[in-house]
């Protein structure tokens, strides 16, 4: 078998293979969207896709190239349009387009395009869909779960835990201590805490939740990265055992 678990680069001898020893699709829920000075635009696939590898690699299944476009609260103020963290921790919340920021579309548009997908691999012979990545993509996701199972013969999970307390999850804050230690452990060299204000006054713009810069690590990383692949190795495993 090919070491690849990427879609992509799969012939269809490969393919039927990984196919036939876990019928499990992954799908990274991406942007291309600021995450702080500090991390790239593409930091919401990169997450996610760096744990379906992980994950790909234990349980099997075959990882799909991530989506870039995506649901957020959506604001207009004097005709110009303002998404997701575009309205947050500014001084008094006055709205910016934040740079780099590209991916917005309608609820409704997403939950089709994600609706063709699936339809798409339950065609192509998946019996399992596993997507996770931005938030909202991931709200969807679970707001529809089971009519899409349902309507899709599939059975479809995404990462979140009951209880993310701990900080300990895949991708449960914006560009803060969470996100900025899957990336320092997936992807250290597309990190670069230097560009980040070296006063601890001054919070980084549009990052929620805790300060990266005095909570994020690769350590906390790969902790998190540990924990949610054995609950998703085991989770999957019986899926497996019932399809
Ligand atoms: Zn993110």
């Amino acid at each position: 078998m090919t070491d690849s678990v990427y879609y992509a680069e799969l012939t269809p001898k490969a393919f039927r293979a990984r196919l036939a020893a876990a019928p499990i699709a992954y799908l990274p829920l991406g942007t291309l969207e600021w995450h702080g000075e500090h991390l790239p635009l593409g930091s919401d696939g990169l997450q996610a896709q760096g744990f379906f590898e992980r994950l790909a690699r234990e349980v099997g299944g075959i990882v799909l190239p991530m989506l870039f476009l995506a649901p957020d609260m959506r604001f207009e103020i004097k005709g110009a349009a303002y998404f997701g963290m575009d309205y947050f921790g500014f001084p008094g919340d006055e709205a910016h387009q934040l740079e780099g920021s590209a991916y917005w579309v309608p609820d409704e548009f997403f939950a089709q395009l994600m609706e063709h997908c699936l339809a798409q691999l339950r065609r192509a012979g998946f019996r399992i869909v596993v997507a996770h990545g931005h938030a909202p993509s991931v709200q969807c996701v679970y707001a529809n779960c089971e009519e899409w199972e349902r309507r899709h013969g599939l059975k479809i999970f995404s990462c979140w835990r009951e209880d993310e307390s701990d900080g300990l999850g895949i991708q449960t804050d914006h560009a803060g201590g969470n996100e900025t230690s899957l990336m320092m452990a997936m992807h250290p060299h597309l990190v670069h805490m230097e560009y980040l204000d070296p006063d601890p006054s001054v919070f980084p713009v549009a990052v929620g939740d805790e300060d990266p810069r005095t909570t994020a690590s690769a350590e906390r990383g790969q902790q998190a990265i540990a924990l949610n692949l054995a609950r998703m190795t085991e989770l999957l495993r019986e899926a497996l055992a019932t399809i």
